[in-house]
């Protein structure tokens, strides 16, 4: 008997059959051969293990929805129903109606490098920078392409080639293959570890010092929380001990909280980690400070100086998108305006807005109002909790996820108790409607669909990587 593999079609004249000629303008050439290789090369196994041949017509409908299912794969929006505020894997902090004009703003030629006044060469992020520096009162600021960026920066900068001083309670890895000791290395600091993991002492500091000594840094345990027999200095006193050695001491607060807020107790502020004598303080644009990734360093004038000179701060720097949306977000902060970014909206709406939102949600939605505990996340706070209120709905929760998830909009969920909840701190209010439009399509899919689902790819852990 005959191979049944020969009787398969050839590739070309798939590519001659008329709904493949049709598609191809609208998908491109090049991924309707990937796709029918696909699906060729998974018949083919198919009819060796016994299948029949499929007609021609039905290898081009697979492998055109195939084509069609990539080609919707780009970044697409999102609900974020999970009552993480700066969710990492979404994205962190949503703009500002401000910053997201100015991004639209900066999309074509824009002013990045030119002074319009002069016509001169201008500074790269010259506005954002004074701003930051305003806000946190150091001298200086320096705006590259995010938290981690910026340390490793500094710690190339000012640290190269020699000790750099740490708590062993602050050797993390703060997501991925972030850890700090593999970004000492990176940036070629030898790594001089001091105290242990739960206690370190201000006499641990001033022992480590000598003439190998670069700097001393300390890192905000954003992502976890030793609680019981604890001692760290404060920032007053590592910042004392530094000074006295005359070295720099560098402080990675993490989140970027620009001054103290009720909303997050417990997080570092820049502010006061400048006021209390930090040489460089080191966060993120995109968490709780509410803007877009970046990274920024703020503090004493020479010391940004030399980050801004170091080599790598070239492959580093901020593009004028991004640029753009952290000039408009500080601004925002500089107008004591900060109820205009999203994160800080989201983070100080009354529970009883919430509780509103929820039942009139429910209502429409068949589920039910219930409390829930939202997280600011995005490495805030690790112990710090947001009252909040979510609807609940009934059914299958994996399933119910998933159909969320692939909806349009997308929506992704919490799992509670074997039960979707939509924690509504995590949405703005003016989703509401699409929300309620997404919730009814993905539960009247659940009446034919006989999926029962054994997806478990809802996200909702902020905490691996932040
Ligand atoms: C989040 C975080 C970083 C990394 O910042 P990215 O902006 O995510 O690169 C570094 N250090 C600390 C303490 C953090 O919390």
């Amino acid at each position: 008997m005959s191979d049944p593999r020969a009787t398969l079609p050839a590739l070309t004249s798939l590519l001659q059959l008329p709904e493949v000629e049709a598609a191809i303008p609208t998908v491109g050439h090049a991924p309707m051969v990937e796709a029918l290789r696909e699906v060729l090369a998974e018949v083919r196994d198919a009819v060796v293990s016994g299948s029949a041949v499929p007609a021609p017509h039905r290898l081009a409908e697979e492998a055109i929805a195939r084509v069609e299912s990539w080609t919707g794969r780009g970044l697409r929006p999102v609900i974020n129903a999970t009552g993480v505020l700066l969710h990492t894997n979404l994205g962190r902090a949503p703009l500002s109606e401000a910053a997201i004009a100015a991004l639209a703003a900066a999309a074509g030629p824009t002013d990045l490098e030119l002074d319009l006044a002069t016509g001169d060469r201008g500074g790269r992020g010259a506005t954002a920078q004074r701003a930051l520096a305003r806000l946190t009162g150091a001298d200086a600021a320096l705006v590259v392409n995010n938290g981690a960026a910026a340390l490793v920066l500094a710690l190339m900068a000012i640290g190269k080639d020699r000790e750099v001083v740490i708590s062993r309670g602050e050797l993390v890895e703060i997501g991925g293959s972030f850890r700090l000791p593999d970004i000492m290395e990176t940036a070629g600091c030898r790594l001089r570890e001091i105290g242990t993991t739960n206690r370190t002492h201000l006499e641990d500091y001033r022992r480590a010092l000598d003439d190998n000594t670069g700097a001393i840094l300390r890192v905000h345990p954003s992502n976890y929380r030793i609680d019981g027999f604890v001692h760290r200095p404060t920032t007053a006193e590592i910042a004392g001990v530094a000074r006295a050695a005359r070295l720099p001491f560098i402080d990675d607060i993490g989140s970027g909280l620009l001054r103290a807020d009720p909303a997050a107790p417990d997080e570092p502020v820049a502010a006061e980690a400048i006021v209390q004598g930090a040489d460089l303080v080191v966060f993120s644009g995109d968490k709780l400070l509410g803007g877009p990734q970046a990274g920024i360093l703020v503090g004493d004038a020479e010391l940004i100086e030399r980050c801004r000179r170091a080599p790598l701060a070239r492959a580093l720097r901020l593009d004028k998108l991004r640029m753009a949306a952290l000039e408009a977000t500080v601004a925002a902060y500089e107008r004591d305006a900060t109820g205009e970014l999203p994160v800080w909206a989201m983070a100080r709406t009354d529970p009883a807005t919430l509780r509103g939102r929820a039942e009139s949600l429910a209502a429409h939605t068949g589920g039910h109002a219930v409390e829930t505990e939202a997280v600011l996340g995005g490495g805030s706070a690790p112990g710090g909790r947001l009252p909040s209120w979510g609807v609940q709905l009934p059914g299958s929760p994996d399933a119910l996820a998933h159909r969320l998830r692939t909806g349009d909009p997308a929506v992704v969920v919490r799992i509670v108790d074997g039960r979707v909840v939509l924690d509504l701190r995590s949405v703005p209010a003016t989703r509401d409607d699409a929300l309620a439009a997404a919730v009814a399509a993905a539960r009247s899919d659940a009446d034919t669909d006989t999926d029962t689902g054994t997806d478990t790819g809802t996200d909702t852990d902020p905490g691996t990587d932040t």
